[in-house]
């Protein structure tokens, strides 16, 4: 099943794409973490997406089109994936179908998670990540039991720089302005389901995995 997670940034994506992919055995790909890691190597492209990512900007279609495109072609993509963070705007999705197509396979569905802002803002602002191996966690619903260290390895928890509350607000700006668009774009081909993400996060998942059963149904009359 190839699978879209959209929704605006900290409304549980990476979360929920984490727990689809172990539920229906498929990877989980998120550009974010893709880019992060380039970043973290300082390769070329990482050191150019560096600079949009700290400011809440989109980095550059090419860049991220080209990185799913290989990414989607690795062996353990053949019965599906989850894409968490990508596509990000009408283009990428476009250039989504396009890739999907020539390899004659296309979207089964894409699933929007939905929740107010000023929860989004709270959530991300609060997020926490370990410096050393990356454990993530939250100040007020996901405390370390070692306060501002790491309670699996001890280091220090830092905030990433793009969880900074001005640029929190940009990325969500961004969302309105370039992603949004995308809920309309899936629901016109038939493909989009939505979901409330409000709850916690057990209950996110059964929302979405209700929605994926409804999606895999055939439509009256089909059967
Ligand atoms: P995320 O972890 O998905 O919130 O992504 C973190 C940052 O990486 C975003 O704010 C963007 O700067 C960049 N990014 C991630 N995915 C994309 C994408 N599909 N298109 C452009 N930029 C992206």
């Amino acid at each position: 099943m190839n699978l879209i997670l959209l929704g605006p940034p900290g409304v549980g994506k990476g979360t929920q794409s984490k727990l689809i992919s172990k539920r229906l055995a498929i990877p989980q790909i998120s550009t974010g973490d893709l880019l992060r890691e380039a970043v973290r190597q300082k390769t070329k492209l990482g050191l150019e997406a560096k600079l949009y990512m700290e400011r809440g900007e989109l980095v550059r279609d090419g860049i991220v089109v080209g990185l799913i495109e290989r990414r989607i072609q690795d062996p353990d993509c053949t019965k599906g994936f989850v894409l968490d963070g990508f596509p990000r705007n009408v283009e990428q999705a476009d250039a989504l179908a396009t890739m999907l197509r020539g390899a004659g396979r296309r979207i089964d569905t894409a699933v929007c998670i939905e929740a107010a802002e000023d929860l989004l803002v709270r959530r991300i602002a609060g997020r926490r990540v370990c410096s050393s191996c990356g454990s993530e966690f939250h100040v007020e619903f996901r405390p370390s039991a070692k306060g501002k260290l790491c309670e699996r390895c001890g280091a220090e928890l830092v905030q990433r720089k793009d969880d900074r509350e001005d640029v929190v607000k940009e990325r969500l700006r961004v969302y309105r302005e370039s992603t949004q668009p995308l809920a309309r774009y899936y629901e016109e081909r038939g493909l989009l389901r939505r979901v409330k993400g409000e709850g916690t996060i057990e209950e996110i998942e059964r929302l979405i995995a209700r929605a994926l059963e409804e999606a895999a149904q055939p439509p009256p009359g089909r059967s």
